[in-house]
């Protein structure tokens, strides 16, 4: 697993700040920039604005083109961007208006607004980054993020976003927006559990959210936007993977990808996991199922977080890597398979013992 926070010598802060870390002077430079200076016995110091700055890697590691926020008062940074990856994900709240079952991330009551240190980092970006926006639910601060956005997107026009929604916040009115920030620019991330809206509401905690969701959805058709159509895989919703792939061929034929996920075991989704959890190596009928239906009707269908032998031949076509760099891991057995370099392994938090019965190298 690869850390995400990294340990500074405190700067005496009045307010956050970002500042992208630099070997020497760049051809784009920013006054955000902090040009390495010193680097001794796993110390990293950069000059900023005729300061010192002191990072402390836990482990040798490349940070040129890094992006990090520094708190006030406090002894880490927080890796906004890594230059060298294609997983950067900013966590733009911890509210959230439902209580998944499986949550990975339960929300909390508190909200800091980052919003203008997130453009910052964004503007900041390596060429052609994709940036994940993530919460809790980033649409709760719906104006500071299409804020956020349009900042981007205006300034830097080969920045792009996958943002991660409830779906439960789009408004007819939102749609003007939408369109002058760019359909191009954004892949929405939405998740559906089930065609049926009392099982979908069960699973996200939240009366009338399989409703609200389907409005949500119509105003992203209207604007053509792209969506990616998230449905966990569980004990809950496995019988209605037949029936939900019916219902986006039907209603929701112009999503980019329907993707059928693996849990996380994390938060909620730890707290539920017995409950939860639906081995699809034991039994894969439910999503081939779905697949089958969809693939017949040229809905573009994926899987996401399987590891590759938890998945029947035929199909493992359909389940790219997935698990960001730096939340995954690999298994003993794995260290013997030939499709290691294909396959997206398991999240660091997996646990065998309660996990998948039927894997092994292939
Ligand atoms: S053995 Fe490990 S690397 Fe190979 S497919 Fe299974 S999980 Fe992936």
């Amino acid at each position: 697993m690869i850390n995400l926070r990294v340990k500074i010598d405190p700067l005496p802060l009045d307010e956050p700040i970002v500042v992208r870390l630099r070997n020497s002077l760049s051809n784009t430079p920013s006054e955000a920039d902090a040009i390495l200076i010193a680097r001794d016995d796993g110390r990293l110091e950069y000059d900023f604005h005729g300061f010192s700055l002191v990072i402390h890697p836990a482990e040798p590691e490349e940070y040129d083109g890094d992006v990090i926020l520094v708190l006030p008062g406090q002894a880490t940074a927080h890796r906004l961007i890594r230059a060298s990856s294609q997983h950067n994900t900013f966590l733009v709240t911890e509210q959230c208006d439902q209580l998944c079952v499986m949550c990975s991330q339960p929300p909390k009551r508190h909200h800091t607004d980052l919003f203008s240190q997130f453009a910052e980092a964004a503007l900041l970006s390596p060429k052609g980054a994709v940036i994940g926006i993530s919460g809790g639910e980033p649409l709760l601060h719906k104006d500071r993020l299409f804020e956020m956005l349009r900042t981007v997107t205006a300034a830097r026009p080969d920045v792009t976003f996958h943002i991660l929604t409830n779906g439960q916040h789009f408004e007819a009115s939102d749609v003007a927006e939408l369109l002058e920030i760019g359909t191009s620019r954004i892949l929405w991330g939405v998740p559906l559990y089930s065609a049926h809206a009392d099982t979908h509401d069960k699973i996200v905690g939240k009366a009338g959210a399989f409703r609200r969701l389907e409005r949500g959805l119509g105003i992203l058709m209207r604007c053509g936007a792209s969506v990616e159509l998230r449905t966990v895989v569980m004990r809950q919703n496995a019988s209605d993977l037949a029936d939900l792939a019916d219902f986006v061929f039907t209603r929701l034929s112009f999503v980019h990808v329907w993707a059928l996920m693996q849990m996380e075991r994390i938060g909620y989704g730890r707290m539920n996991w017995t409950k939860s959890f639906f081995d699809t190596s034991s039994d894969f009928l439910p999503v081939a199922t779905a697949i089958d239906r969809s693939v017949a009707r040229g809905t573009s269908v994926a899987l996401y977080n399987f590891p590759l032998c938890s998945v029947p031949p035929e199909y493992r076509p359909y389940a790219p890597s997935t698990i960001s760099d730096w939340k995954r891991k690999y298994l003993d057995f794995c260290s013997g398979c030939g499709s290691r370099a294909a396959c997206g392994g398991f999240f660091e938090w997996y646990s065998h013992n309660e996990g998948f019965a039927g894997l092994g190298s292939i």
